[in-house]
């Protein structure tokens, strides 16, 4: 109910205003009324943003009572403004700007803070691409319309430093939009409502800075409306009870590269060529050379940055997948496919360095009955606890991975079959939860195929389970006969292994 209530107060706001605003397009220019008409929406524009801050409590008061506060000053400037127009003192600047000028650090403020508060534990990445499209549009501010403005003769110091002031102050405020606009996160109405207001700024600006040159005093009061409409969205965005939110830590998650924002990405990078071939075309008396080159440098190094963060990425990712696809998510050892793939590598390295290699398969006895008797998840715990304890006992150059179901696969490197056979005993005894375990073993001849070798561990094995499982079983070479009853280490032989 709350919320619903919180939801209708901004729609009403802004369909308020919005009214306001169409209908002070109808009113006589310079009539007292419009002036009392845009005053007084200016400051009630204040006003709400003091009570949406009550409503709503947000947990970052500082950034919105910064807004009230830039606002408030620019409150100061219009109700000045007012003033010196009916004491028929159109000055310029006039001490209004001053009151405009004061307020526009507070506002620049209130936004990083906002930016700041969103970005917490964001990625890089994000910061890269609002620098990418900042860089591009402040390279178009300063060619088009600050560096004609500091070129121009005619206006005096103190014209020159607010005519560059008001446009150096909208671009910044424009590139904290596209900060906003490139941070990941929740995008409530009020997230768009105060983007909207930074970027109306610039917006208003322009329209007033075109119009003013264009002359006529109509013109000043299509400005106004765009004026209006910045005080709008800002007070709205205060109103909306997505306020309360807008400056938390937004939840860390990766910047997606959809194609939208590589079209963005894209055409920012190319302003640079694009302000050099307009100048060459329209045969420009001077090519703006240090401010292209400048940001061509800047943008190129900005679009590496941002390759290069990619490939990084890529790279962990792929670090990642390959961890993943190779081990088993029960146990966290070696997988099946990790063995497939290791096996023939390490045969093949056995070929070379004339190291003998033993292939064991131990396969838990009577697990179909633990699981019947305990359940599914003990067992789960069983070969968890089963492959812990075996990986435990092995040097760090031995692999053991998970052959499938509750079967293991091991692969000793460089032991001698006494010493893989004292290991592999340990592995037995070392079996938790009081299970046994049989164990088919295999020593590489130096000349069969992986599968000639593990047919014959796992041959090995079957002969372990007939002689009555809880032991090893060592097949014979290939060469000899079958696995016979000589070639079983039965209980009572595994003593001397002991
Ligand atoms: P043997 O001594 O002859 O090896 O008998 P066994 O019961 O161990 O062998 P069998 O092949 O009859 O049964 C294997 C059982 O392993 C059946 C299956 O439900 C169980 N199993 C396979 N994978 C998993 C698993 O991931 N978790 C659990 N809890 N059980 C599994
Ligand atoms: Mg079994
Ligand atoms: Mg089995």
């Amino acid at each position: 109910m709350h919320r619903l209530s919180g939801l209708r107060a901004w729609v009403a706001w802004l369909l308020a205003g919005t009214l306001v605003t169409v209908g002070y397009l109808f009113v006589p220019v310079d009539h007292w009324l419009s002036w009392v008409i845009y005053d007084l929406f200016c400051v009630a524009s204040v006003v709400v943003i003091l009570l949406g801050i009550r409503r709503h409590r947000p947990a970052h008061r500082l950034p919105w009572l910064l807004f009230a506060a830039g606002l408030g000053l620019w409150n100061v400037g219009e109700l000045m403004f007012t003033f010196y127009f009916y004491a028929g003192q159109e000055l310029y600047p006039s001490p209004a700007d001053i009151a405009y000028c004061a307020g526009v650090p507070l506002l620049i403020t209130a936004s990083l803070l906002l930016v700041r508060g969103r970005a917490r534990g964001s990625d890089r990445s994000s910061l890269i691409d609002a620098s990418i499209v900042s860089t591009g549009v402040t390279l178009l501010g300063w060619v088009y319309v600050i560096g004609p403005l500091a070129d121009d003769p005619t206006l005096s110091l103190a014209e020159l430093a607010i005519s560059v002031t008001y446009p150096a102050c909208d671009l910044l405020l424009l590139c904290i939009a596209i900060r906003l606009l490139t941070l990941p996160g929740a995008r409530t109405g009020s997230y768009w409502l105060i983007t909207g207001a930074l970027v109306s700024v610039l917006v208003a600006d322009t329209v007033f800075t075109t119009l003013i040159s264009v002359g006529g005093q109509e013109s000043s009061v299509v400005a106004d409306v765009f004026w209006m409409l910045t005080y709008l969205l800002w007070s709205a965005a205060a109103l909306h009870p997505g306020m309360a939110r807008l400056a938390d830590r937004q939840p860390a998650r990766a910047v997606t590269l959809t194609w939208r924002r590589l079209a963005v990405l894209g055409a920012a990078s190319l302003l640079a060529p694009a302000v050099l071939a307009e100048q060459g075309v329209n045969e420009s008396t001077s090519i703006d050379w240090a401010p292209i080159t400048l940001g061509a440098i800047v943008l190129f190094l900005l679009v590496i940055t941002r390759m290069g963060l990619l490939i990084r990425q890529t790279l962990t990712q792929a670090d990642q997948l390959a961890v993943l696809a190779n081990r088993d998510a029960l146990t966290g050892i070696a997988n099946r496919r990790c063995w497939d793939d290791s096996l023939p590598e390490r045969l093949r390295e056995a070929q070379r360095t004339g190291r003998p290699v033993t292939v064991a398969l131990l396969d838990l006895d009577h697990f179909k009955r633990y699981n019947d008797t305990h359940g599914h998840p003990a067992g789960d715990a069983l070969l968890h606890a089963a492959a812990s304890a075996w990986q435990a006992a092995l040097r760090p150059g031995d692999l053991l991975a998970r052959y499938g179901g509750e079967e293991f696969g091991l692969v000793l490197d460089g032991l001698e079959r006494d010493d893989a056979a004292l290991l592999v005993e340990y592995l037995r005894q070392v079996t938790p939860l009081g299970q046994t375990v049989s164990v088919g073993v295999a020593i590489w001849d130096g000349t069969e195929t992986v599968s000639e070798l593990a047919g014959r561990a796992d041959a090995a094995l079957y002969a372990a389970k007939a002689a009555g499982r809880d032991t090893i079983v060592f097949a014979p070479s290939p060469s000899t006969a079958p696995v016979d009853e000589a070639a079983v280490d039965r209980p009572s032989t595994r003593a001397t292994m002991r």
